[in-house]
């Protein structure tokens, strides 16, 4: 409880990433909580952030973005998925992927309206739904396959409901949403003429199944802002470059709440994603096939030291049942965990309203060096002894 901050935001408290990363330096353990890749991505991205600095491109960029980043963004949509946004007015460069989220929901929602979004759900989207005034309504994806009842998706939707916010591949989870999902959820938008707000940062790291951007479906492309970022796919989470697409109305709305957030940002570090986002195809299938050999190995690791693994289909992320270890409460498992065994993950409960269904799940993050991942596990392999 803090007597100065408002009552929307009562319940939202430092951030599970910032405490438990916090705990790795404190206790010196390995940080397999908070999702940051601990090598850097390619050196001609870097170099090109160098060079965008050296050329003088310090001052506030445009305040959609600049050119080269925009045009850049609309030819990967097009080379990826065939979706055409027109770079003028259909794409907005964000302050990473949080700051379109917030910038969504501040900009589609009034205060009363109800958002429809899937849990667990990442941390940000119940703080920005609140800031925005809006109520969150939510569909449980249930483990271990964390499948949904199209029912309980349907019966979410009210007269009250403004948007579905969508994220898929998805964080805690690492599912990949089926196309078969995905249409449910694109029927009911165009059943309710609701909007679709969808986070796709993890995009590029699929291993199990397909990407299905929500605008290719059909009907949809003009009702949903698509979002993405530059930090998951190039391993630059520092660098804080994002982007929504979307129709021409929906992005000047977007931009009228974005504008007054940062007004602008990352002035370098956008030309130097627009590098990545060129580069050619083999970078982006060498960026999966790497991480899912990572997803592999500490899903193997985590099995071997005894945890019941969900294995992901997508993301940097593995979530294991600490039931395997006689335990059910992952929030103190993951407050021990450093002390016990040297080694940090996220409690999968904080992003979920269904405790019970949150309480025994445990996420760890497999973006980083392997030798870092093959000294976590064994250093986890020792508490089942
Ligand atoms: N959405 C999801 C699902 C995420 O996991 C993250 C965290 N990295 C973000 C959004 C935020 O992305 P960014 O760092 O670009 O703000
Ligand atoms: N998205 C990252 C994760 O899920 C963390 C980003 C953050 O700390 N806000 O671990």
């Amino acid at each position: 409880m803090n007597r100065y901050l408002v009552e929307r935001l009562q319940p939202f408290g430092t951030t599970i990433f910032a405490e438990m990363s916090a705990l790795a330096v404190e206790t010196g353990a390995i940080n397999l909580g908070q999702g940051f890749p601990d090598s850097d991505g390619p050196d001609l991205v870097k170099q090109a952030a160098v060079d965008a600095i050296r050329a003088g491109h310090n001052q506030y960029p445009p305040g959609i973005g600049v050119p080269e980043l925009r045009t850049a963004i609309r030819a990967h949509q097009q080379r990826f998925y065939g979706l055409d946004y027109d770079a003028g007015a259909e794409i907005l460069v964000t302050a990473g992927a949080t700051e379109a989220i917030a910038a969504a929901l501040l900009a589609l929602c009034s205060p009363g309206d109800e958002v429809v979004t899937f849990e667990p759900y990442y941390d940000s989207y119940a703080a920005c739904i609140a800031m925005a005034g809006a109520t969150r309504r939510v569909v449980t994806l249930r483990a271990p396959d964390y499948s949904f009842e199209p029912d309980e998706l349907r019966a979410a939707i009210t007269p009250r409901t403004r948007l579905v916010l969508l994220n898929s591949p998805h964080n805690p989870t690492g599912k990949v949403f089926t196309r078969a999902e995905l249409a449910l959820v694109a029927d009911l938008a165009r059943e309710h003429d609701l909007l679709v707000v969808t986070d796709e940062v993890y995009e590029h790291l699929v291993y199990d199944g397909e990407h299905v951007p929500m605008a290719t479906l059909p009907g949809m492309r003009d009702r949903t802002v698509t979002i993405g970022s530059g930090g998951k796919t190039f391993a630059f989470t520092g660098w804080k470059v994002g982007w929504a697409c979307a129709s021409p109305e929906l992005v000047i709305a977007v931009k009228t709440a974005k504008q007054f957030l940062t007004y602008v940002s990352s002035g370098p570090f956008q030309y130097a994603i627009a590098v990545g986002l060129q580069l050619p195809d083999s970078y982006f299938v060498q960026f999966r096939d790497e991480m899912l050999e990572k997803r592999n190995r500490l899903c193997a690791g985590l099995t071997d030291a005894g945890f019941d693994v969900l294995r992901p289909q997508g993301t940097y992320f593995a979530t294991v049942d600490i039931r395997s270890h006689g335990e059910t409460d992952g929030l103190a498992f993951c407050r021990s965990l450093p002390r016990r065994c040297g080694v940090v993950a996220v409690p999968s409960v904080v992003f979920y309203d269904d405790v019970e269904a949150g309480a025994p799940l445990v996420r760890f993050a497999c973006c980083k060096r392997t030798e870092v991942l093959d000294e976590a596990c064994t250093r986890l392999k020792s508490l089942a002894k």
